[in-house]
């Protein structure tokens, strides 16, 4: 569907800065539970999300994100505890809100367009229901200009690529202003280079409406690109909330660790306050005595010296990747090999030997087991 799109079509969007404004709404969920018969697909999520911030629900499939999504939006009722908006019950069976009713807007992971309407009726869709008429049209003409697809307004979705109809689909979403936004996987369905446009764009129009925003995502660069926190999930729990730098830099277990980092993973016992492993002692802070961890090395913090200094290895294997090279090195003592990514401009090859530097305090260490 991409290979259709024209790059200049892609890469322009509409004047930033012309998206309407919306009024922001806080949102939060206490205690929430969801069941699907034996499935609990949620366990007592707790959350609040500031009127106008932008939050990532970060985790792998089946982790209950959607569930989440939906649940704020109204398509389900949770089996126990509230959604609120503006610190209003809309969830509970004596105060339930239906969705059409909530100001939220939704943008479906497969877009969900009706076939059988043009980009300008499926974007005026939710606003025509309100009465407006000509206004709704021009409301509908403004957010399909914001998104770069005046030209196509006629057109309908099957004449369309997935870059496009996912951006008539977010029109469609901001058009009515809702005071929350949801996005689940809204960009998943799009190749790689057309995804850094499209994340940056919507990104851009996000912050234009204000409105509070919460996108679904498997994939920690779409989250730390786009949203202010992240959510990070794990089988119907929340596992950590933080920046991206936060869970980045500062993981609060090994699974956290792992998902925002493809780390060397290395076992050691905790001795004197460090754990012990072929590639030296590193601080493993609260963790007792004698017991077993795991250090976690960044491929992109180890730099590389010369031969005869730091820590001995041999280059094994060299790819070059563009502005990085990725090796994979032999280190005496370890039975796998040390993946680094650094910047070489060419000057190692594969059966070099060379010097490793590890600093310590990029490499991060948590009880083993801990996943
Ligand atoms: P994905 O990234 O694959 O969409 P997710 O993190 O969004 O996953 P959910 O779709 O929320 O996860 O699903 C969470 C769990 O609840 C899964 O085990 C799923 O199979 C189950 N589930 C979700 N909706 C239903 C339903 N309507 N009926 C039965 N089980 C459901």
């Amino acid at each position: 569907m991409v290979a259709n799109e024209t790059k200049s079509r892609w890469l322009s969007w509409g004047r930033r800065g012309t998206a309407g404004a919306a009024i922001p709404m806080a949102l939060a969920f206490d205690g929430v539970t969801q069941r699907f018969g034996d499935v609990t697909a949620l366990r007592d999520v707790s959350l609040s999300v500031e009127p106008g911030e932008i939050v990532a629900l970060l985790g792998q499939s089946g982790c209950g994100k959607t569930t989440l999504l939906r649940l704020a939006a109204g398509v389900e009722r949770p089996s126990a505890g509230r959604v609120l908006l503006e610190g209003r019950d809309v969830s509970s069976p004596d105060s339930f809100v239906e969705p059409e009713r909530r100001g939220v807007g939704l943008v479906f992971q497969d877009y969900a367009l009706f076939p059988h309407l043009t980009v300008l009726e499926n974007v005026r869709f939710g606003l025509a229901r309100g009465g407006e008429g000509g206004a709704a049209d021009a409301t509908a003409r403004r957010a399909i200009a914001r998104v770069g697809l005046a030209d196509l307004a006629d057109s309908y979705p099957h004449m369309l690529s997935g870059g496009e109809q996912q951006r008539v689909a977010l029109a469609r979403a901001v058009a009515p202003r809702p005071g929350v936004l949801l996005m689940d996987e809204p960009f998943s369905n799009l190749d790689r280079r057309l995804r850094d446009v499209v994340r940056d764009e919507t990104a851009a129009l996000l912050h234009e409406t204000g409105a509070t925003s919460i996108i679904v995502t498997h994939d920690p660069e779409d989250a730390m690109r786009i949203a202010d926190r992240i959510v990070l999930m794990r089988a119907g729990a929340i596992v950590q909330i933080g920046t991206g730098e936060d869970l980045y830099r500062r993981p609060g277990s090994l699974f956290a660790a792992r998902f925002f980092c493809d780390f060397t993973e290395v076992a050691g016992r905790v001795v004197r306050g460090a754990v012990d492993t072929p590639f030296g002692r590193f601080p493993a802070r609260g963790l007792s005595e004698g017991s077993e961890a795991v250090a976690c090395i960044r491929p992109q913090a180890v730099r590389i010296v010369p031969k005869g200094f730091c820590l001995p290895g041999r280059v094994v294997t060299r790819r070059f990747l563009g502005e990085v090279d990725h090796l994979l090195i032999a280190v005496d003592g370890f039975d796998r090999l040390l993946s680094v990514r650094a910047s070489l401009a060419g000057a190692i090859s594969e059966g070099d030997d060379v010097g490793l530097d590890i600093p310590t305090d990029e490499v991060l260490v948590f009880p083993a087991g801990d996943t």
